[in-house]
């Protein structure tokens, strides 16, 4: 196997090989709740960087499906990222704690709050337009617009977009420090 990827501890790319990989997978009965045969399958990659070596793991829970003799993941229903537990990448230093901190709570919680999520990335732009471009307005719509000359039209369409999305979680233009109540996530069954 050969197959490109990015260590999410030390940011590096490289080609995964069969000496990086470890996939263990077993099988289990559904208990007649999910059609059929169940199959869990957990894969640990070692980075190949020598100055890294950091352990990523993750788990997978599907459908077991049966090919050639083998069993192999069919349908996937959850998936789980074990070891480190969010994909935030590691920012040196230089940023600010504060905007280090939202990003990777922003991260952590995509999935069980993608509302919550999409407000902590709001405050996190926020603070690195205020930090780095020492653009400050009352409303982030104004500061983005202060910006628009200053990065590529792609950038500045990303940034806006989460300026919108973030909109939902956060109490419009007021106040970017405010965030409304968020409904837990229901719990699985
Ligand atoms: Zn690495």
């Amino acid at each position: 196997m050969a197959e490109n990827w990015q260590c999410p501890f030390c940011g590096n790319n490289s080609t995964l090989t069969n000496q990086n990989v470890t996939v263990s997978g077993y099988n289990f009965d559904d208990n007649n709740k999910f059609d059929g045969p169940l199959r869990i399958v957990t894969r640990s990659i070692v980075c190949p960087n020598p100055d890294c070596r950091e352990v990523a793991i993750n788990s997978t829970f599907g459908r077991c499906v049966s090919e050639g003799g083998s069993f192999k993941l069919g349908k996937v229903f959850e998936e789980w990222l074990l070891r480190p537990s969010s994909l935030a990448l590691v920012f040196p230093d230089y940023v600010p704690a504060p905007i280090r901190q939202d990003y990777e709570e922003a991260c952590k919680i995509r999935n069980l709050s993608p509302k919550a999520s999409a407000t902590l990335s709001r405050r996190c732009l926020q603070g690195i337009i205020r930090d780095f471009k020492g653009i400050v307005k009352k409303r982030l719509v104004d500061e983005i617009d202060a910006l628009r000359d200053e990065v590529d039209p792609d950038t500045w369409a990303a940034i806006d977009a989460v300026r919108q999305i973030g909109n939902i979680g956060a109490h419009m233009e007021k106040d970017i420090n405010e965030i409304i109540d968020v409904e837990p996530p229901r719990p699985s069954s």
